[in-house]
């Protein structure tokens, strides 16, 4: 197959302008990806570089060597300021430009001005610098975890190690570079067309990544109740009924909470909303202080969380429900110097068979809860077989003493 190199420059800088046009566009409709713009800024100064290469032999060797190059490490530059502002870090203005000043002074020196393969070595090294970097920013924010990452550090890293062999291997070549060869060259065309597949390739990735991590945010989003950043219901009840079915397979002694804070209506009425949402905010804080990481716990409902300890036994799941209540009744003693003696009322109920019936589990912690507000509160109660008898007997329980529930149950 033959390439003419010119018609491969010109594609090249229609298809640089377009991606970066297509780039700008993409962060013109979601804003939220910063590094978009960066990135196809980055492409269209590119492209502006390859129109100044283009002109080699036909205009001042100045403006299409040293400024192009100049150009072209602030494009490659630009991209890596991108990555790095995709994963939050700063911009360096100094090192943003630092490729190009660097090669404008060295075009200065006299002992560089006719060593070609020496200015190719430090321009190749100055490309290759920034494009590891590049890689190296994406590798640095591995911790999100979004697949596209992974081809935009080989690319990178890969275009950055060709850049680097390149100046080796045009010294290999039969023949002295000269004007007239240049563009005749092997080496040009096969450099030029990987130039121009890699440009392709990450224009597309990086914009694949900013999409990727648009919809991970989303999705995390509708998952995270905004106020105390726990999972929400739907979260909760994803969570719960994946751990149900890993306990078909390997069964473990499960306990099941549910949590509503006492008289909240009235820390409301008597305090203000805004106390309340920070009551909200330090009961969250102490049941996970008093949990382990490992353990389930989601906001269900306004003034109502549910916890799910799997792995614990009956006695030990006892002593974490207490332990929550506690600390709870401690730190929300007061909050905001508003003497607010906030406290919990927990049900929970223990389960150690073989299915994990997390709707049924929820339902009988539901009537221990309603048992603990009946005792009076501020209190964990376990559900027990009086209380699911009295739930099957009875469709609408009466507010009576559960005592006698025990009894007649009995
Ligand atoms: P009990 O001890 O029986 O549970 O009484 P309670 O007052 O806690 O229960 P009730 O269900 O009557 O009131 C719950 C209150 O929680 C009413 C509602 O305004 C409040 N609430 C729900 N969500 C929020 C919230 O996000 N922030 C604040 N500040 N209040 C909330
Ligand atoms: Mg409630
Ligand atoms: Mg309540």
């Amino acid at each position: 197959m033959n390439l003419d190199v010119h018609t491969l420059f010109q594609v090249t800088v229609y298809v640089e302008a377009i991606l970066g046009l297509l780039l700008l566009f993409a962060w013109a409709q979601n804003m939220a990806v910063r590094a978009v713009a960066w990135w196809g800024f980055a492409h269209l100064i590119r492209a502006s570089s390859i129109v100044l290469f283009g002109l080699y032999g036909s205009a001042p060797d100045v403006l299409t060597i040293d400024v192009a190059n100049a150009l072209l490490f602030t494009a490659f530059a630009v991209t890596w300021t991108g990555a790095r502002v995709f994963d939050g870090r700063p911009v360096e203005p100094v090192y943003l430009v630092t490729g190009a000043v660097l090669w404008l002074l060295v075009c200065r020196l006299p002992v560089l001005t006719n060593a070609v393969d020496a200015r190719a070595l430090i321009a190749s090294a100055i490309i290759t610098a920034y494009t590891w970097l590049t890689a190296w920013e994406f590798w640095r924010g591995r911790k999100e975890q979004l697949v596209s990452r992974w081809p935009a550090i080989f690319m990178l890293f890969a275009h950055g190690a060709l850049f680097l062999l390149r100046t080796p291997l045009v010294a290999l070549l039969p023949f002295a570079m000269t004007k007239e060869k240049m563009f005749s060259s092997v080496w040009m065309t096969v450099l030029s067309f990987e130039a121009l597949l890699f440009t392709i390739s990450i224009a597309f990735i990086l914009l694949a990544m900013a999409k990727e991590r648009t919809e991970l945010r989303h999705r995390t989003a509708a998952m995270i109740d905004s106020l105390t950043g726990i999972a929400n219901r739907r979260a909760f009840l994803q969570e719960a009924a994946d751990l149900a079915r890993r306990h078909d397979s390997d069964p473990r002694p499960v306990a099941v909470m549910l949590i509503d804070l006492d008289h909240f209506k009235s820390i409301n009425d008597r305090f203000g909303h805004a106390v309340g949402d920070r009551v909200l905010e330090v009961f969250t804080a102490a049941a996970n202080e008093s949990m382990r990481a490992s353990d389930l716990f989601g906001r269900i409902g306004g003034e109502e969380f549910a916890a799910i300890l799997s792995d614990t036994g009956a006695d030990e799941a006892f002593e974490v429900a207490q332990r929550i209540r506690e600390t709870f009744a401690q730190a929300a003693h007061e909050v905001d110097g508003r003497p607010v003696a906030a406290t919990v009322s927990i049900g929970m109920v223990h389960c150690d068979g073989p299915v994990l019936d997390i709707a049924e589990l929820l339902s009988q912690a539901d009537q221990a809860l309603y048992f603990a507000k009946e005792n009076g509160r501020n209190r964990v109660e376990v559900a027990t077989l009086d209380m699911v008898l009295r739930d099957i007997g009875n469709t609408a329980p009466a507010h009576s003493d559960p005592a006698a529930v025990a009894r007649s149950a009995a």
